[in-house]
């Protein structure tokens, strides 16, 4: 008898006919031999609409612990409603919320980090038979107030369960069938992975490609949990199984998929003279503002001067942008020049660390369609570049066909 955890999302959830339809999967799992717990979303919507009710009445900067007590509420429903349908269906359930199951955290509101989950309650329940539904994205802390795992959190709380009951597997169900080689919506040759490492989905997760919440990759890594993608839509397929690599008998695609981020914007101090500290001066105001720093770029320099390129979220853009314009002035730079119509492509693969020649095959193919490069950055499984954002969707069409991607692997 094996133990597993189902985490379903906020649309496999949606609506009442959708409850029901998770309600006899997990009835059938069970009836199948094994022991389940579940972790559910808030229905579709829920979340935005309190968190759009908590602007309403608490303005711009609500209370934290109010607010992370409103914007939890979501999943304490979907719970009471999945466990009565199971019930329902002959079935046995329980449903507790993250207190009830003492999810503990830290105090960080709205992005609390986890810290231990009591299991006794849970294990309780399996024991005798029944289904444990748990709510997802909730926790508590330790003197009591609810806390949230910040939003796509019921992913973390789902692994975080798997980890701690040290389930056979964490399978997550949404709406998508797994993980695909790119976005289908925009390469619709992309094909459905049968498996990925973690390393290759942590990459996948952290691009943009929004299948995962990139914390609960991280979490399932450092405590190999082993993960199944699935969709809730679907009775048959097998999904993406994220394995660990060493794990992996089979030979390794050399690139596993094509990743890519709409949202960069990147900026240049022009001209700024090269010393010790320069990057410092730069960088540390706008760390300070607490805006995240992607890619990072600084030429050899000429005469003792150099220019300096960095990339932001297009959310940061301004505010970066004036950052580095005060700066520029007070290190003697002679100007700074921002674009945010720029978007990162990103081939990621594990097969690259034993293989050469892949960076200079995809600049090749960017070039034969007249594409311009901005900034290159590499890891061992990864190569970015930053383009200008109209040739986004090209871009990843003709690396996706180069490296045989559409090709069943
Ligand atoms: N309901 C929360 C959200 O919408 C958590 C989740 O769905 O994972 O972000
Ligand atoms: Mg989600």
């Amino acid at each position: 008898m094996s133990l597993i955890v189902q985490k379903f999302g906020g649309t496999s959830v949606g609506d009442a006919e959708r409850i029901r339809n998770v309600a006899r999967r997990v009835v059938a799992s069970q009836r199948a031999g094994h022991k389940v717990a579940v972790i559910v979303s808030a229905m579709a919507g829920e979340t935005n609409a309190l968190v759009a009710l908590a602007k309403e009445l608490g303005g711009d900067a609500p209370d934290p612990r109010e607010y992370d007590a409103l914007i939890s509420i979501g999943e304490s429903k979907t719970i009471a409603l999945l466990a009565m349908a199971i019930q329902r269906l002959g079935g046995r359930a329980r449903s507790f919320t993250g207190a009830q199951m003492g999810m503990l955290t830290d105090t960080a509101h709205t992005r609390a980090r986890i810290q231990s989950i009591a299991t006794e309650r849970i294990r309780q329940v399996l024991d005798e038979g029944g289904v444990a539904v748990l709510a997802g994205f909730q926790g508590i802390d330790e003197d009591g107030n609810v806390t949230t795992l910040g939003r796509g959190g019921s992913d973390t709380s789902a692994v975080a369960v798997a980890a701690a009951l040290a389930a056979d597997v964490c399978e997550i169900y949404t709406d998508v069938d797994g993980v695909y080689t790119s976005d289908p919506n925009l390469v619709p040759a992309a094909r459905k992975l049968e498996r990925v490492s973690f390393e290759e989905m942590l990459e996948m997760a952290s691009l943009g490609s929004k299948v995962l919440q990139i914390r609960a990759v991280e979490f399932a890594g450092k405590y190999r949990v082993r993960l199944r993608v699935l969709s809730s839509f679907e009775e048959e397929g097998d999904g993406t199984l994220i394995t660990f690599e060493e794990d992996e008998k089979m030979e390794q695609a050399i690139i596993s998929g094509i990743a890519f981020n709409r949202d960069e914007a990147k900026i240049t101090v022009m001209s700024v003279p090269d010393r010790p500290g320069i990057a410092y001066a730069i960088l540390g105001p706008i760390a300070d503002a607490n805006i995240d720093v992607d890619m990072i770029i600084q030429n050899a320099s000429v005469d003792g001067i150099t220019d300096f390129s960095f990339t932001v979220h297009r959310n940061d853009y301004q505010k970066a942008l004036g950052i580095a314009k005060k700066v520029q002035a007070h290190i003697g730079a002679k100007g700074v020049v921002g674009d945010n119509r720029v978007c990162k492509v990103s081939m990621v693969g594990v097969g690259m660390r034993s293989h050469v020649g892949i960076a200079s095959q995809m600049f090749r193919t960017l070039a034969e369609e007249g594409i311009n490069i901005e900034m290159i950055s590499t890891s061992e499984i990864k190569i970015s570049v930053v383009v200008d954002e109209k040739y986004l969707e090209l871009a990843v069409r003709v690396l996706h066909k180069a490296f045989g991607l559409d090709q069943p692997a």
